[in-house]
C-alpha cells in the first residue's frame, strides 16, 4: 500500500499517478489518500473533468459510493484558477482531460502542491489513454491498480467494452464495461471470439 513520503526540507511538490483498468479501484485509492491528507491538516482540492457526470457533478464517487467534493472542469489549465492556499491536488478521470495536464501538475508540484492524479490507462482498445502515458513518465510516484477478470479470476488491466459503440469515450459502467486479463481481452477484441459467461 502507498505511504506518504515525509521528506525533510522538501524543495518542491510531487507527482503521484494510480492508474488501472475500470473497477480496478482507481477512485478508491484516490479518496483514501486524500482522507488521510485531511487527517494531516492539509488543504485540498479535487477536480474531475466536466464530461464525467455519471453521478454528480460535483463529487468524486468511487463506484462503493464513497465521495469527496470536486470542482468540476473543462481544460487542465482551469486548475490554476483554484489552488491558492493548497496543498494537495486530486485529479479523478484524468484520461479525459487534455494533453496539457502534465505540464499543469508539473507546475503545481514546482509550487509546492502534491499532486495525486488517478485515471485509466488504456483505453477500450487497450491504447495509452489521453494524457496518461505523458503523466506517468513524469510523475514521481505511479500505483497501479487492478480489477480481477471475471472469466478466468486473474488480474485484470484492460477494460473490455460489451457494446458495439466505437467512439473512445462511452460513458458507462457495468452495463458497457467488464475488466479483463490480457488474453481474455485478446479474445474479445482481436479474435473476435466472445467469451460467454
Ligand atoms: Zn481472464
Amino acid at each position: 500500500m502507498f505511504l506518504e513520503p515525509s521528506f525533510r526540507n522538501q524543495r518542491s511538490g510531487w507527482i503521484e499517478v494510480v492508474c488501472g483498468s475500470m473497477f480496478s479501484g482507481k477512485t478508491e485509492e484516490l479518496i483514501r489518500r486524500i482522507k488521510r491528507a485531511k487527517f494531516a491538516n492539509q488543504k485540498i482540492q479535487i477536480f474531475k473533468p466536466e464530461k464525467d457526470i455519471r453521478y454528480h457533478i460535483e463529487k468524486v464517487v468511487s463506484h462503493d459510493e464513497n465521495s469527496i467534493e470536486s470542482i468540476p472542469i473543462r481544460t487542465s489549465r482551469e486548475i490554476y484558477q483554484h489552488i491558492s492556499d493548497v496543498n494537495v491536488v486530486g485529479i479523478d478521470e484524468a484520461q479525459f482531460l487534455d494533453n496539457n495536464l502534465p505540464e499543469v501538475c508539473q507546475k503545481l508540484a514546482i509550487r509546492g502542491i502534491r499532486v495525486i492524479v488517478a485515471g485509466l490507462d488504456m483505453d477500450y482498445k487497450g491504447r495509452p489513454f489521453g494524457p496518461m502515458p505523458d503523466l506517468l513518465a513524469v510523475a514521481e510516484y505511479i500505483t497501479k491498480v487492478h480489477a480481477i477478470c471475471p472469466h478466468c479470476g486473474n488480474l485484470a488491466t484492460h477494460s473490455y467494452r460489451l457494446t458495439d459503440e466505437e467512439e473512445t469515450v462511452v460513458l458507462g459502467e457495468k452495463d458497457k464495461y467488464e475488466p479483463r486479463c490480457r488474453m481474455c481481452f485478446e479474445m474479445g477484441n482481436i479474435l473476435d471470439l466472445k467469451i460467454q459467461t
